[in-house]
């Protein structure tokens, strides 16, 4: 039944030859593979819901690059427009034309924003929204939760998801999670715990006044998938209003992928900032803020904060994203990803069940996360007291099978509308052979 599996005789000697030039042969820590052990696959190329590593080996893929490939890999749709804008130039570092459709298409989804700024990553994009909320409010405080990741600005390295959960980089569960960062800017982040809003109403009541903004991930995927509590959700809305702090809703991952309005429609948020990034890029680099006008009227050119970017608004890049867009709006894939999601669910709850496998399955749309223990995973500390031994030797059955999960327990799952109920056939039984060796 192998599509897969050895030779990774290429592989492993790209990554010899990336060890010597570039650190731990990576240029993003998750993908070296640290918490799991093994050789990294070197992609080749991608197809649907499919990679080929450098060996040519085919792997069916659930990572979709972190989250931007809800079309499935080199969507025709996509590629034609990247193709035009080729043709036209690479980057002028003037406006365009494109930047304010992609511009109109977010907003249109997100009815509680009037206005948008592209950047190039979702890390730029936290890290302005960040700016904006001090710009805005005056304050200097800001508060993030443990275990929610939100790129790499040092005020945002504090406790922090992804790579940092598990020893990919930093010092994790410290504060701050990475060398490099200043302890005076750490101490300018407090940190509270998802889902636990008698802790948030503590810390508002302590320094409520000087709080700027709270940031959070609206559906967790970087402790894995952590679904937030409506009393949660509520407590961040009435506390951030009542002491006139911003709520930032890092869509990064969530935007797009679990309605097209993200998050904020699917819980109906109401943020004052939201941040956006992977899926709107289509798979090129692009990140986003937007909110209110008054609050994004006071980004440089017309107020004081100043932000500012050579290839933002890249017109390759914004072609990606209003193909990505409106392929979802005129073919939405979610009802499919839901289907698609809750057979993979039952189908994988269902095997660990009859081995007597202790897991616990978080999903929300196309995020999932198995997590290897007993019980609920709600919070941080729940999540991080899974069973990462067995997790590595899921991750590596599977890949020995053709199919390519997140190295990590601490990552959310992602699929596509490519994904059909061969893959799902497929990834079940992959599964259930894995699983009766564990
Ligand atoms: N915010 C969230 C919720 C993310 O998941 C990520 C990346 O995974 C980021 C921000 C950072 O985005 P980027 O890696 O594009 O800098």
């Amino acid at each position: 039944m192998k599509d897969s599996t050895t030779p990774t005789t290429r592989s492993e000697h790209l990554f010899a030859r990336a060890q010597q030039v570039i650190p731990g042969g990576v240029n993003s820590p998750v993908r070296a593979f640290k918490a799991v052990g093994g050789t990294p696959r070197f992609i080749a190329r991608a197809q649907g819901a499919y990679l080929w590593d450098a060996d040519g080996n085919r792997l069916l893929d659930y990572v979709g690059s972190w989250g931007p490939m809800i079309l499935g890999h080199n969507h025709p749709a996509v590629v034609e427009a990247i193709r035009a804008a080729l043709e036209e130039g690479l980057s002028y570092g003037a406006p365009t034309e494109r930047e304010v459709v992609l511009a109109e298409k977010v907003l249109q989804a997100y009815p509680g924003c009037d206005q948008i700024r592209f950047v190039s990553s979702g890390t730029e994009a936290t890290m302005s929204a960040l700016r904006l909320a001090r710009g805005y409010t005056g304050r200097d405080l800001i508060v993030k939760f443990r275990g929610n990741y939100h790129g790499h600005a040092d005020s945002l390295l504090v406790q922090a998801g992804s790579g940092l959960l598990t020893g990919s980089g930093g010092t994790a569960r410290s504060a701050p999670s990475s060398a490099g960062v200043p302890e005076a800017f750490a101490e300018l982040t407090l940190v509270a715990d998802y889902n636990d809003p008698e802790g948030l109403k503590a810390l508002f009541a302590q320094q409520g006044e000087q709080i700027a903004a709270v940031i959070f991930e609206p559906v967790v995927g970087n402790a894995g998938v952590i679904v937030p509590t409506n009393e949660f959700l509520e407590a961040l809305h009435r506390l951030t209003q009542e002491y006139g702090a911003l709520l930032i809703a890092d869509e990064v991952m969530t935007g797009f992928r679990l309605a097209p309005g993200g998050a904020v429609e699917l819980l109906g948020l109401k943020p004052d900032l939201v941040c956006w990034g992977k899926i709107i890029g289509g798979g090129l680099p692009v990140g986003a803020y937007g909110g209110r006008a008054e609050i994004m009227q006071q980004v440089a050119p017309l107020g004081p904060v100043y932000q500012a970017g050579t290839l933002s608004g890249n017109p390759v890049a914004m072609a990606a994203g209003i193909a990505t867009l409106d392929t979802l709006l005129t073919q939405p894939p979610y009802a499919h990803l839901e289907r698609y999601g809750q057979a993979l669910q039952e189908g994988l709850a269902g095997i660990f069940r009859q081995a007597g496998i202790p897991t616990t399955i978080n999903r929300v749309g196309s995020m999932i996360t198995v997590f290897f223990r007993e019980g609920p995973v709600s919070t941080y500390a729940q999540a991080v007291a899974s069973d990462t031994q067995r997790f590595k030797q899921f991750f590596h059955g599977l890949l020995q099978n053709g199919v390519y999960w997140p190295p990590s327990q601490f990552e959310a799952a992602f699929f596509s509308a490519a994904h059909t109920q061969t893959e799902l056939e497929r990834t079940l039984e992959v599964v259930e052979q894995v699983v009766r060796e564990l």
